[in-house]
């Protein structure tokens, strides 16, 4: 199909939160080698540019004025060398991890349903049921958009944290991710330690397959599904505080969970805990909503702005730097 960039793109088919905002610009980049094209158009007309998987770790709160790279390149090869892989960036995540099973390629059954595409996991290094993506990962490949030019990144490169990477900073940005090539194992690598996870695989075999059951099942019975209603998982990211803040906030909080990090002076919080405390579940704000059941999943209820849900998620964020002395972080990227 020949390259092509649309005008005044409507985006609620293209954000999970189903808000209805206007792109100026947008191409459907099926083909990388449409980039260098796209980039030239971008510079001429002076536009910012955003790159968009599948958005669902992303809410408009405006129109957007520029140009939108919407990832959309397909191809998924197990390369040579024991356990392989690489995926072109508009690959969907989920038929990734279905594929890696189907192939007998192990290790990332428990990110299995995380929605969203390929190119867009590692940018907040998605994670789920006591997994992270850069457990896996070995290298992508970007097209630079200061420079025009394609490279690989390693894994040191990409500075991998908690729901956090490179491309979450500014220079980061900048950067479009073409592939991702991860490791896998060929024999079954089972974390099944998570609370949830281990209750659900009771009185049966764990193997590769009834983990990935199991998180699906999980997942489908327990979060709103953006098809239904509008919404992009956890909106916060869990707090990560010190130890010292930890024992003051137990004297008066003596069951607020903790779990350990790599760093022993630090743990992290569960930040549904802190908002549950404040009573968030289900109160409503404009047309945006806290889910009954999740204290973290932000819910287009009735027609939401991206301004209601920004607003509401606002509140939520006081009251717990209010009662608890801790600034929650937005893991959805807000534009
Ligand atoms: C119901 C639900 C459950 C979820 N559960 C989880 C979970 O368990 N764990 C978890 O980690 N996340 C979870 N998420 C968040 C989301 O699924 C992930 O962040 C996912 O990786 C987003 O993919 P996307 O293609 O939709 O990204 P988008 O929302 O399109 O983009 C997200 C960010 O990545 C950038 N980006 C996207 N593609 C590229 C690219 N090719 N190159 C450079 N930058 C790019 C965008 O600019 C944006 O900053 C959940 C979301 C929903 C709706």
């Amino acid at each position: 199909m020949a390259f092509e960039i649309q005008e005044q793109v409507d985006l609620t088919p293209y954000n999970s939160f189903g808000v209805s905002q206007v792109a100026a610009y947008f191409a459907d980049i099926q083909d990388p080698a449409d980039l260098s094209q796209a980039r030239e158009f971008a510079a001429s007309k002076r536009l910012s540019v955003l790159v968009l998987g599948q958005g669902s770790n992303t809410l408009f709160i405006n129109d957007f004025p520029g140009l939108i790279l919407y990832m959309n390149n397909r191809g998924r090869q197990i390369l040579p060398g024991a356990g392989m892989l690489r995926a072109a960036a508009g690959e969907n995540w989920h038929e990734l991890v279905m594929f890696c099973l189907q192939n007998s390629l192990y290790g990332i059954e428990n990110l299995a349903l995380i929605p969203g595409t390929v190119g867009a996991a590692p940018i907040q290094n998605i994670g789920a049921y006591g997994v992270e993506l850069d457990q896996f990962f070995v290298e992508l490949e970007v097209f630079d958009l200061k420079t025009g030019e394609i490279r690989h990144m390693s894994k040191a490169d990409c500075q991998f944290a908690y729901r956090d990477s490179i491309f979450k900073q500014d220079l980061g940005q900048k950067l479009v991710v073409l592939s991702v090539t991860l490791q896998l194992s060929l024999e079954p690598v089972l974390e099944i330690g998570y609370t949830g996870l281990k209750d659900a695989l009771v009185g049966q075999e764990a193997t590769p397959q009834s983990v990935f059951d199991a998180v699906c099942a999980i997942r489908s019975s327990k979060l709103p599904d953006p098809k239904q209603i509008g919404n992009a998982g956890s909106f916060f990211k869990n707090p990560v505080i010190s130890r010292s803040k930890l024992v003051s906030l137990r004297e008066l909080y003596p069951e607020l969970p903790a779990w350990d990090t790599e760093d022993a002076e630090l743990v992290k919080i569960p930040a549904a805990w802190l908002l549950d405390q404040k009573g968030w579940k289900g109160r409503q704000r404009g047309g945006a909503a806290v889910h009954e059941d999740h204290a973290l999943v932000l819910v287009n209820r009735d027609n939401a702005s991206g301004e209601d849900v920004v607003l509401l998620a606002q509140d939520m964020s006081s009251s717990v730097l209010q009662s608890f002395g801790i600034a929650l972080q937005t893991e959805v990227r807000i534009i």
